[in-house]
């Protein structure tokens, strides 16, 4: 129940959570952005009227803001567990900062993926080697030493950690134990981990980490790449321009590139944004992460248990059904259009979810059996997620099974 969540992680009272019926919209679809809490509001409110630039000035305000800069990267340094030799670089996302790492890897690097990935963490990489998404963990690791088997060269395995589709939870620290036996780095789009379960990347055998602020309950407009520093050093910056160098030249091309995060965080950086997820980081860890796994876990065993007893709704999955998973659960609707459901459910019921594919196109014609237009077998496209996290409470559970049982029931498409 919702008396386990103190009150730095509730979710910030909003006039747009009143539908027009009078009663509360309930809003499911935390895997596209979470709402913001408590911590992370104040924490802004807080800087508000005391904001400089960062890294720029001799004021007070300037002062003020980079402290609040640097204490926020310790802040995040802590949460992920960093190494020493690890650096933690403020991106704009999970995008941002998988783009930012692929462009900082040694020549000639081969990446090895498979193809169950989002989008983030399928385009950005060079000399990718796909693997077809495995049916269980045991597959996903014998499909990695295989491929890994004879390659040369740097090798990086970029590996999802909770699904943005299925919510399973990937064998994250299986993959990185085979990985490193072959000498190779490991990065995590723990995008949907963080969220939900502690991300340590001793524990999750990561080399790099990546999330992003608006799906950890923070606003929007910054993330987190965090990892091993050496090639971010080695590497151009990502963006060239202030803040990114250290010294500029007359001629073009006589410079030298700033060390360190500043190498990479070209341009004024988003304190709001840096100072948000650090307070939401620091209100996890003190809340203590079981109690919120555990509320998350009774929401979804009450939501999977609703979604059984509702005809044309089947749940999919890869790694079967007991795999564990994070509160997120994609629905396969027989004979509906997963977007006009999605659209009764917003209209009628005032619930939020999302229909689609959800930037992960080679999973989900996977799991649909779709072809490559998106149209599966039935000539549907696409799925419908449900998603929750910390604001989420049983009464929002039982909303969405009765909608979407009236909704299915009364309502072929
Ligand atoms: N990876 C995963 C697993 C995601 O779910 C998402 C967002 N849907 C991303 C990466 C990209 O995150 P962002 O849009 O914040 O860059």
């Amino acid at each position: 129940s919702l008396d386990v969540i103190p009150s730095s992680l509730e979710v910030i009272p909003s006039s747009l959570e009143v539908v027009s019926d009078g009663s509360d919209f309930v809003h499911l679809d935390y895997a596209a952005s979470a709402p913001c809490v408590r911590a992370a509001a104040d924490a802004v409110q807080d800087l508000l009227p005391r904001y400089g630039s960062v890294h720029r000035g001799t004021g007070v305000r300037s002062q003020t803001s980079t402290l609040a800069y640097e204490l926020a990267r310790d802040v995040v340094a802590e949460f992920v567990g960093a190494r020493p030799g690890d650096t933690v670089i403020f991106t704009r996302n999970t995008t941002d900062a998988l783009n930012l790492l692929a462009r900082a890897l040694p020549p000639g690097t081969t990446t090895v993926q498979f193809d169950g990935e989002h989008h983030a963490n399928l385009l950005p990489w060079p000399n990718p080697l796909r693997l077809a998404t495995p049916s269980s963990p045991g597959e996903a690791v014998t499909a990695l030493k295989t491929a890994l088997d004879g390659l040369t060269g740097p090798v990086v395995v970029t590996v999802t950690g909770a699904s943005n589709v299925t919510g399973e939870v990937w064998p994250v620290r299986e993959l990185a134990d085979v990985a490193h036996s072959y000498g190779a780095r490991v990065v995590v789009d723990a995008a949907q981990l963080a969220p939900h379960v502690p991300v340590d990347l001793d524990d999750l055998g990561a080399d790099y980490l990546a999330f992003s602020g608006h799906k950890l309950y923070a606003p929007f407009g910054a993330g987190v790449l965090a990892g091993r520093s050496d090639w971010l050093d080695a590497a151009e910056p990502y963006l060239a321009g202030g803040g990114a160098s250290a010294a500029v030249g007359d001629r073009p091309g006589d410079l030298t590139w700033a060390t360190g995060p500043a190498r990479h965080e070209g341009g004024t950086p988003n304190l709001l944004g840096a100072v948000a997820i650090a307070a939401v980081c620091e209100a996890l860890t003190e809340a203590g992460r079981s109690t919120l796994r555990d509320h998350e876990q009774r929401l979804l065993a009450r939501l999977r248990a609703g979604l059984a007893g509702v005809p044309g709704a089947t749940e999919v999955s890869l790694f079967g059904p007991d795999h564990p998973r994070v509160g997120i659960v994609s629905l396969a609707l027989s004979g509906h259009d997963p977007a006009e459901v999605a659209r009764r459910l917003g209209r009628d019921h005032g619930i939020g979810v999302r229909a689609g594919q959800f930037c992960a196109h080679p999973l989900v014609r996977r799991l649909t059996g779709a072809d490559r237009t998106g149209a599966c077998g039935d000539g549907v496209p696409g799925l419908l997620r449900i998603s929750f996290g910390l604001g989420s409470t049983t009464g929002d559970v039982d909303r969405i099974v009765a909608a979407l049982a009236g909704v299915l029931g009364t309502d072929r498409t």
